[in-house]
């Protein structure tokens, strides 16, 4: 299910009128003495000139027979790899006609455009959605779309509810205020400018589209991730294995990143190891875990999960864990899977419901029930809390004894769960802004102790009364672990 984008949006933006603007000229059939039919010649000029930088010809004349056209059209099939005849063949145009992303293809303009952000924490902001998705569902793909380049690369992104953010996301149609106007259904789908001021980065979705979660119709996710490739300053790739090939690709392959996706990101961003915080690396290797523990006070360290289980504190991070006693100063730590043998993943977030002396160890869409150290049985599918199913994952979960509720956080929104009753509390999701006032970003993990919530928001925590709904102070996520 991988998107082509177009290539060519980034560059032409910043090169206004290299491109498109103009609207589309009829093919002038007189003046072609090729058998096509004049609509496969309207489509190829089209396509030609959207995204292979064939020039529009004076009067709006187009000459099947010109040199630039023929040359345009057999650049365009060695591009995709199709018998390069300089014919309007059906494997040409089959692929003309096919949904993709709206960037050109041709190379120059990329390279004189083709830059970087000049640092590595890069923010973006969703400005319109899509109705064919409830809201948070776009939220999740998108964040998962990032996701993918900041797994692969040394990169960060953060979500700002700002209008200034480096990466505007929008859903429009038609003409929406840039040279580059939309088509309604299919044809183009997306397109992304490079990284840059103003409009840079700035990432667009043709809401004509049928956009969704991956079932039937677009791939919201899928298109999402090859257009901010080009939003990080990435080309168009001829290799149909990898997410930055122009052209729409159902169904997505387990691996959305090919190794030339990830060695051009690289390129331009340093790869995963040179990340500030190199315990991001443990969701990939464990390998390297003995040596760069012993800085762990050194770092910005931050928590995927904390949980009370027992008279313990438990820490996820990746699929390392530290487990720090109550009474005791010094901490266990080591991979997950040394403790917990079942687990070969990461946790998303975890609880602790003391009445029945059960962990719940929250990874995607599924949870363990852990009862002393052990692990009971399978995983469980996470709707068993009676979330809706577009609910795959959440952020961090937190069980209050005094109300005998779970409360699950997910981007800028969260669920309280009835424990006693076992069914979610009606009204649910709402807004975390508005309940916990202070407390208005993604929160990685959450922990009730002593009286006090405490979230843990990257390198810090906020000590939060939630009876007075403030927050009540502030301070380093490793001082937990002793530093
Ligand atoms: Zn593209
Ligand atoms: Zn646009």
């Amino acid at each position: 299910m991988l998107v082509m984008v177009l290539s060519s949006c980034v560059l032409v933006l910043l090169m206004p009128g290299l491109c498109l603007s103009a609207p589309t000229l009829m093919p002038d059939v007189t003046s072609s003495p090729s058998a096509e039919p004049r609509g496969d010649l309207k489509l190829a000029t089209e396509y030609l000139q959207q995204y292979f930088n064939l020039k529009k010809e004076p009067m709006g004349r187009m000459k099947r027979s010109g040199a630039s056209f023929t040359s345009k059209l057999k650049e365009m099939q060695t591009f995709f790899g199709l018998n390069t005849s300089g014919a309007l063949d059906s494997d040409t145009l089959k692929l003309m006609s096919s949904p993709r992303c709206g960037v050109p293809d041709v190379e120059e303009y990329s390279h004189i455009h083709g830059t970087r952000w000049n640092k590595n924490v890069i923010t973006y902001s969703i400005g319109t959605y899509t109705r064919d998705l409830p809201r948070n569902t776009v939220d999740s793909l998108i964040d998962s779309a990032f996701s993918v380049w900041a797994q692969a690369s040394g990169l960060t992104f953060v979500r700002s509810h700002t209008h200034n953010a480096d990466i505007m996301v929008k859903f429009v149609t038609y003409e929406h205020g840039d040279l580059y106007p939309f088509d309604g259904p299919r044809g183009t789908l997306a397109h992304a400018f490079g990284p840059g001021m103003g409009v840079g980065g700035d990432t667009h979705f043709d809401d004509d589209e049928d956009w969704t979660a991956g079932e039937t119709g677009f791939d919201l996710f899928a298109v999402a991730a090859h257009e901010f490739g080009h939003a990080l300053g990435l080309k168009h790739s001829r290799n149909p294995k990898s997410l930055m090939y122009p052209t729409y690709k159902s169904p997505r392959p387990a691996n959305i990143l090919s190794s030339e996706d990830v060695a051009n990101i690289n390129a331009l961003y340093g790869p995963v190891r040179d990340r500030a915080d190199p315990l991001s690396r443990y969701g990939w290797s464990s390998r390297l875990l003995p040596r760069l523990m012993k800085n762990t006070c050194e770092l910005d360290l931050t928590f995927d999960a904390v949980s009370t289980l027992g008279d313990a504190t438990f820490f996820f991070r990746g699929r390392y864990l530290w487990i720090k006693h109550n009474e005791q100063y010094d901490v266990k730590e080591g991979p997950i899977t040394n403790f917990m043998p079942k687990i070969e993943t990461s946790i998303d977030a975890a609880f602790w419901v003391p009445r029945r002396s059960t962990a719940y160890l929250i990874y995607e869409s599924m949870f363990w029930t852990v009862r002393g150290s052990l692990v009971r049985g399978k995983p469980r599918p996470l709707s068993h809390f009676g979330f809706p199913a577009w609910v795959q994952d959440v952020d961090a979960a937190v069980h209050i004894v005094k109300t005998g509720r779970t409360l699950f956080f997910m981007h800028d929104i969260y669920w309280s769960f009835n424990e006693n009753r076992r069914v979610m509390d009606f009204g649910y999701p709402k807004y975390i802004s508005e309940d916990f006032p202070g407390v208005n970003t993604t929160i990685n993990a959450a922990v009730h102790k002593e009286g006090f919530l405490y979230f843990f928001v990257g390198p810090e925590v906020y000590k939060y009364d939630y009876t007075q709904k403030h927050v009540v102070g502030v301070e380093k996520a490793n001082s937990w672990l002793g530093c």
